[in-house]
């Protein structure tokens, strides 16, 4: 090994994630390629002909996760895996999850071109419906993997329509067998894009994540009194928008002055009776908080439902609270970490230690084994948007991260993870 970097083929990985863009293309450059849809399933036969071509073994499992697994010394041995996902929101761009898949991709072609000897296989993964756009919840085919979900929970998610998961899934020829699922690993990188501003702002090359942030997520609804705009004077109204608002501005207040860290979003509201003459009588909002730490975001939760119970008191309304869902923080392998910080300085690329803010398979399949992600600059912080763009040189750096700490890990039989 020594110093020795291997370099991916940026010419051919930048095609391919072209060739990706092709399928479900918008307008504006973006791709909408929900899960197990038409675009689906033709980014999905494109993608198994890719991994044949590379001479992998395919698999695909009964949630329709795709598999490709190099040849090793130790074929037997645990692989380590490496991937995420091709499925879009509906107007999304051409490099969340897709990056981090054909970088993947990329790493086993270079690999070959380069008759790299590997102890251990490295195995390719695609998670069906990591976006959720169609079926929710969101991180859906690692999340089924992991155990998080059972079979019959996922297979009876609807969209809109009515259609099923199984359905589709049946539909587009991609159900595959329970046994096929991947069951022992021996790690697991992801390579993702930020889907933040920070790495851009701050001029680096490669975020080296240490884990994903926990979230609370908060229904609250406000109950004054709807009345006549008119003949309502303002000292007798209970206005239900005029309080929630009040409690809008405060929570976020308090999340401002707890640290850098914490996140407040207030991303629904519905106002009833939303009419332009009508003080409004109730009024639903969301409230997301995140926070890299368990304890921390708990205690933040509760001092907010406490101020809001306050405000309500105040104003003389009624509220309503009700946590719709929880996800502790996560934290990836120390191991891993120490590996992608030695092959970063050692590739010479600018980095920062970072914790994730979003979701991502990573989350559900460090439940299964060691985990890390590897995160490339998102240009203006954006994602999940026809505009997300992340620029060729960072796309390079982060692919040969990818591929030389995999490299290490796959060549050396004795690597501590
Ligand atoms: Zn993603």
């Amino acid at each position: 090994m020594g110093d020795k970097k291997l370099s991916i083929n940026l010419n051919r990985l930048m095609q391919t994630i072209d060739a990706s863009a092709k399928i479900g293309s918008l307008p504006k450059g973006g791709i909408r390629r929900l899960a197990l849809t038409d675009e689906d399933k033709q980014m999905r036969d494109l993608f198994v002909e890719w991994l044949k071509q590379s001479d992998l073994h395919v698999r695909i499992d009964d949630f329709g996760n795709i598999y490709g697994r190099t040849k090793a010394q130790n074929p037997e041995a645990p692989p380590i895996l490496i991937g995420s996902h091709l499925d879009t929101q509906p107007e999304g761009g051409c490099y969340d999850g897709i990056l981090g898949v054909l970088s993947a991709l990329e790493v086993i072609r270079t690999l070959n071109d380069n008759k790299i000897e590997l102890n251990r296989p490295v195995e390719i993964v695609s998670f069906t419906n990591e976006e959720g756009a169609r079926f929710a919840p969101p991180i859906m085919g690692s999340g089924g993997l992991s155990g998080i979900f059972d079979k019959s929970f996922i297979f009876s998610r609807q969209d809109k329509d009515g259609k099923t998961f199984e359905q589709e899934l049946k539909r587009i020829g991609y159900e595959g067998n329970e046994k096929d699922r991947l069951k022992d690993i021996f790690c697991y990188i992801e390579l993702h894009i930020e889907q933040g501003p920070v790495l851009e702002r701050e001029n680096l090359d490669i975020g080296i994540v240490t884990g994903i942030q926990g979230m609370n997520w908060l229904e609250v609804k406000v109950i004054g009194q709807s009345d006549h705009a008119g003949p309502t004077p303002m000292s007798m109204r209970k206005d239900a928008l005029l309080t929630a608002a009040k409690m809008i501005t405060d929570s976020n207040r308090l999340i401002l002055e707890q640290d850098n860290e914490s996140t407040i979003t207030v991303g629904c509201i519905s106002i009833s009776p939303n009419s332009i003459n009508c003080v409004p009588g109730e009024v639903t909002f969301s409230i997301d908080i995140r926070h890299p730490d368990n304890q921390i975001r708990k205690q933040l939760m509760s001092e907010i439902r406490q101020r809001l119970s306050t405000i309500a008191i105040i104003e003389q309304v009624q509220i309503e609270m009700k946590e719709i869902w929880e996800t502790n923080s996560t934290d990836f392998s120390d191991e891993l970490i120490i590996h992608l910080t030695e092959e970063a300085k050692r590739l010479g690329y600018q980095y920062k230690k970072m914790v994730s803010g979003a979701g991502h398979d990573a989350k559900y399949i460090s439940d299964m084994t060691d985990t890390a992600m590897i995160f490339v600059p998102s240009v203006d912080g954006k994602s999940h948007c026809q505009e997300e763009y992340t620029k060729t040189e960072y796309i390079e750096k982060g692919a040969n991260l990818l591929l030389n700490v995999v490299q290490k890990i796959a060549t050396v039989s004795n690597v501590n993870i």
